[in-house]
């Protein structure tokens, strides 16, 4: 055959060719509403069915923002303060309390493009701590602000206080008279988690966020800064290798630096998502912490596992996936 006509046959196959479909990016989110406190003995339906439609009103506001092409970093701040404003969940308003009765926040947020991060902790008088920590992140050089500085950053961000009374919930008032009723008995070993929430996503333009938002835990000294508020070890996102919420005993997940873990797992050693979640969390348990973990990376894969009796939490995707969940076996 002829060069000019094997190349006129050539040009033909390419423009006959059938299109290929392009694939969307996936989207993806995941939440969680705290790891470890779920005793199923005590979980009447009607509680079931309240911490379902708290982690679904989070899930679909967050996902609703994904589909119509809104960031991951504003679909996680959208998610987490669904759950602050929940009084069920251990964060923003029914927030745990202190030893000294107080609601003292702690909360994350990082966008995997960059990355940015944004954190504040020991917070008492702001609403909604998310979105505090979102302005640290966008209006301030710093990563971090604490306790009485981070409040006088929310006032010059036109971010209005709250009184300290409304977090404060009558469930939490009972929690801590409790535990301290067991301290006192010498009964209590560590206050148990109860309730974080975060959330996890990816976007249509390939970009990863994570957010945490807590009360810590019950009983916990004044002062104490837990995990959540911590890039790296209950928060972190990196669009080159994935996003990370924790929730569990916070001292653990410091030691370990479990979000940061994860991420390097997947970047450094090529583990698979699942793989590194799996892994870090058989590590935790191994030093005797207990928790979990939402996870998502740069292919919109989802890994939520944990080691403790189970975890609130709730996945959605392109790919059909909506699931909500509390105990292992997906219910
Ligand atoms: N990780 C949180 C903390 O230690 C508690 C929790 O997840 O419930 O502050």
């Amino acid at each position: 055959m002829s060069r000019p006509k094997l190349l006129a046959l050539l040009c033909l196959a390419v423009v006959c060719a059938p299109a290929r479909a392009v694939e969307p990016p996936p989207l993806a989110i995941a939440i969680h509403g705290g790891a470890g406190v779920i005793d199923p003995a005590k979980m009447t339906p009607q509680h079931a069915a309240s911490y379902r439609a708290g982690l679904a009103a989070a899930l679909d506001a967050g996902y609703a923002i994904l589909e119509h092409g809104g960031s991951s970093l504003d679909a996680v701040t959208a998610a987490v303060r669904i759950m602050e404003d929940d009084p069920q969940f251990n964060a923003g308003r029914g927030a745990v309390l202190n030893h000294d009765g107080d609601a003292e926040l702690d909360a994350a947020i990082m966008d995997g493009h960059g990355p940015r991060a944004g954190a504040v902790a020991g917070v008492r008088r702001v609403r909604n701590p998310i979105e505090l920590a979102r302005l640290v992140m966008e209006k301030s050089p710093h990563v971090l602000l604490v306790a009485e500085g981070a409040e006088e950053f929310a006032l010059e961000q036109g971010v209005a206080l709250v009184p300290r009374e409304y977090f404060r919930t009558e469930a939490r008032v009972r929690e801590l008279e409790e535990a301290r009723r067991q301290a006192g008995e010498l009964k209590a070993a560590a206050p148990g988690p109860t309730g974080t929430v975060g959330a996890v996503a990816l976007d249509g333009a390939g970009h990863l966020a994570a957010a945490t938002s807590t009360g810590g835990l019950t009983d916990k000294h004044r002062g104490r800064v837990g995990d959540s508020p911590i890039v790296g070890a209950g928060t972190y996102a990196d669009d080159d290798s994935c996003a990370v919420s924790g929730t569990g005993q916070g001292e653990f997940f410091i030691r370990q630096v479990v979000a940061f873990d994860i991420c390097a797992l997947v970047l450094y050693r090529h583990l698979t998502l699942a793989q590194a979640v799996h892994e870090v969390i058989r590590k935790l348990r191994h030093t005797g912490g207990e928790g979990g973990v939402i996870a998502v990376d740069r292919g919109g894969n989802i890994a939520m596992d944990f080691n403790s009796v189970g975890m609130f939490r709730g996945a959605r995707d392109s790919r059909g996936r909506r699931d909500i969940a509390m105990y292992r076996d997906a219910q």
